[in-house]
């Protein structure tokens, strides 16, 4: 049986990802120290024969007595509220708890998914963003402690494979949203849906003219399966290990908060905000190596995605 190991196990795209291999036949350890992730998230697992929970702390030493086949690297605050409030802990996990993943990786010979992000790109000067893009980063802001982990994070996971032959796979993953998300945990799609819900003034930060692309969850575990799984020889040369995952239909932050607005049927007033420091003014993925070497592009438009994630956000809003 194909065992898969992910951290970061019981959070939002983690917690989705369990699903997903559980649903291949795979046997699933799921990783978590649960300061961002959610028990909740995966109950449903719990009764499952083939799913483990395990509670710990990438940043400590992993000790798996299992074969792996898989290692999903997933853990991590995601959001900027989440990494500006745990700025250490983000740096550590990104940085000492990638490196106990390929550690555990080279002892157990198993391939490595890592969950990068488009936050390496920074705030970019070229758009849309393709894969051999460098970026443009602070490196002392208060997003680097995500953006330079995980720079660290692709830096060590390519060390790896150069220097002892690790299967690793990067997914730059930009914006996405859906069900499973917190409603706290103070993305825009989240709180969006909780301020329209509410009735309340929906928190537009800056003047909402910056563009992000955002894309519906299922679309992006179908790409990260199929990374994980694409035959070790497509990838011909070292930086095809890199993929970016997202959608590519661009819209302002204001764009967003209608369209929100309009599916709930809200009457919230628009108040403007602050610009966070460092905020990227644009964001869009260049999915072209996506398109070709995974046979994936998103499927569900972003009108699509939120009348399918109403329902979650719905029972939060009491
Ligand atoms: N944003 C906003 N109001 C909010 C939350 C976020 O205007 O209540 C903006 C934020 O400044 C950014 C964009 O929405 O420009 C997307 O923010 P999010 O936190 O979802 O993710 P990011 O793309 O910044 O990682």
């Amino acid at each position: 049986m194909v065992t898969s190991l992910i951290t970061g196990g019981a959070g939002f795209l983690g917690s989705h990802l369990c699903q997903r291999l559980l649903d291949e036949g795979h046997k699933v350890i799921c990783f978590d120290n649960l300061l961002t992730g959610q028990k909740s998230n995966i109950y449903s697992n719990l009764e499952n024969p083939k799913f483990q929970f395990i509670e710990g702390n990438v940043t400590e030493f992993v000790d798996i007595s299992d074969d792996v086949d898989y290692l999903l690297h997933f853990a991590s605050p995601a959001s900027p509220k989440d990494y500006r409030d745990n700025p250490i802990h983000t740096l550590k996990v990104g940085s000492i708890g990638t490196h106990n993943v390929l550690g555990l990786a080279r002892a157990k010979k198993a391939k490595v998914l890592l969950a990068s992000t488009s936050e390496i790109y920074g705030d970019p000067l070229e758009s849309p963003q393709k894969e051999s893009y460098w970026g443009n980063v602070n490196p002392v802001g208060p997003r680097s402690v995500y953006d330079e982990a995980k720079r660290f994070s692709e830096s060590i996971a390519m060390a790896y494979h150069r220097e002892h032959g690790i299967d690793v796979r990067i997914a730059r993953i930009f914006n996405c949203y859906g069900p499973r998300m917190r409603p706290d945990d103070g993305r825009a799609v989240p709180n969006f849906f909780i301020q329209a819900l509410k009735g309340e003034p929906i928190t537009i930060y800056g003047k909402g003219l910056q563009t992000r692309s955002f894309c519906y969850v299922s679309d992006l575990v179908e790409a990260l399966f199929k990374l994980l799984v694409l035959p070790e020889e497509k990838m011909s040369n070292l930086y095809k290990r890199i993929f970016n995952i997202g959608a590519t239909e661009e819209v302002s932050v204001l764009t967003l908060a209608e369209m929100i607005k309009s599916q709930v049927g809200s009457l919230s007033d628009i108040k403007f905000h602050d610009l966070p420091e460092d905020d990227p003014m644009v964001r869009k993925p260049d999915i072209t190596r996506a398109q070709e070497l995974l046979d994936w592009s998103p499927e569900i438009d972003l009108k699509k995605g939120i009348e399918f994630s109403v329902d979650w956000f719905d029972r939060y809003k009491a």
